[in-house]
C-alpha cells in the first residue's frame, strides 16, 4: 500500500498561515557562461531540485548584449558594467524560473555572496568558483526584481504550470 501524503496543517492554531501565493513566489536564476562552459548546469539544477523548489521554465540561449544591458541596467554606472555585459554575452547561458516558499531569499542564500571569496562552503559560489567576475550564477535579489527579470527573459506562455506530486511532502 502506498503512503498517503500528510494532510496540510497550515490552519492549525498558532502555526503560520502560508498561502498558496507564498508558495508560488518565483525567482529568476541564470547559469552564466562560465558555469555552462565548466559543465556545472547539472550540479546547479540538482541543488534547486533537491531543495524542493519547482522548475517553472528553462531555456538555453546566447543572450544578446541588449538583453544583458537591460538585465543589469541598475549597475550601468559601475566600473565593471561593460566587462560584465561582455562576460555574460561571451557564451550561452541557462536561464530558469524556480518557484517555492521564499524562493527569492532562499535562492540567494543557496548562491552565496556576490564575491565567491566571501561565500560559505556549501553555497554554490562558495563551492564552485573563485572570482567575483566569474561567479557562475545569477539569482534575483528581491521579489520585484525577480518579476522584472522573469518578464524580461521569458514570455508568459513559456512559464509552465503543472502540479508537482511532491508538493504535499515538501510543505506542511
Ligand atoms: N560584479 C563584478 N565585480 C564587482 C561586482 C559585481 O564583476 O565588483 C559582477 C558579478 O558577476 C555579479 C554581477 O556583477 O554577479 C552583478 O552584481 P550584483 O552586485 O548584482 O551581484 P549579484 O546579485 O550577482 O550577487
Ligand atoms: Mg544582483
Amino acid at each position: 500500500m502506498s503512503a498517503a501524503a500528510p494532510r496540510r496543517s497550515s490552519a492549525r492554531p498558532g502555526s503560520p498561515v502560508r498561502t498558496m501565493a507564498a508558495k508560488t513566489e518565483r525567482t529568476f536564476i541564470a547559469i552564466k557562461p562560465d558555469g555552462v562552459q565548466r559543465g556545472l548546469i547539472g550540479e546547479i539544477v540538482k541543488r534547486f531540485e533537491q531543495k524542493g523548489f519547482r522548475l517553472v521554465a528553462m531555456k538555453f540561449l546566447q543572450a544578446s548584449e541588449d538583453l544583458l544591458k537591460e538585465h543589469y541596467i541598475d549597475l550601468k554606472d559601475r566600473p565593471f558594467y561593460p566587462g560584465l555585459v561582455k562576460y555574460m554575452s561571451s557564451g550561452p547561458v541557462a536561464a530558469m524560473v524556480w518557484e517555492g516558499l521564499n524562493v527569492v531569499k532562499t535562492g540567494r542564500v543557496m548562491l552565496g555572496e556576490t564575491n565567491p571569496a566571501d561565500s560559505k562552503p556549501g553555497t554554490i559560489r562558495g563551492d564552485l568558483c573563485i572570482e567575483v567576475g566569474r561567479n557562475i550564477i545569477h539569482g534575483s535579489d528581491s521579489v520585484d526584481s525577480a518579476n522584472k527579470e522573469i518578464s524580461l527573459w521569458f514570455k508568459p506562455e513559456e512559464l509552465v504550470s503543472y502540479k508537482s506530486c511532491a508538493q504535499d511532502w515538501i510543505y506542511e
